[in-house]
């Protein structure tokens, strides 16, 4: 079981949380066009290593965590609130040495 750090309720077991997204997509300014609102809502890269991601507390306080993992080793490496700006380890393939 993977534990995720809440920055409002603390360590928690990630069955508590929901896999929400890509949290590196920006929603394109009003004027943008019809492709970049396609490419922002439906198109997403499968990264192998780190990821910024949403998560979902939905068994806690509901907020929605920013957090970074490994999606080859699972392993996290940070987390925080949504304006929180995370560094992202520099190895493309990170995790456990
Ligand atoms: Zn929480």
């Amino acid at each position: 079981m993977h534990q995720i750090q809440c920055p409002w309720c603390g360590v928690r077991d990630e069955a508590e949380f929901q896999y929400q997204g890509d949290a590196t997509k920006l929603r394109p300014k009003e004027t943008a066009s019809e492709a970049d609102f396609f490419d922002y809502v439906y198109s997403r890269k499968n990264p192998k290593g780190w990821h910024v991601e949403w998560w979902h507390h939905v068994g806690g306080c509901r907020q929605w965590v920013k957090v970074v993992r490994n999606t080859v080793t699972h392993e996290i490496v940070a987390s925080g609130g949504p304006q929180e700006k995370l560094a992202v380890p520099r190895s493309s393939k990170g995790g456990r040495k």
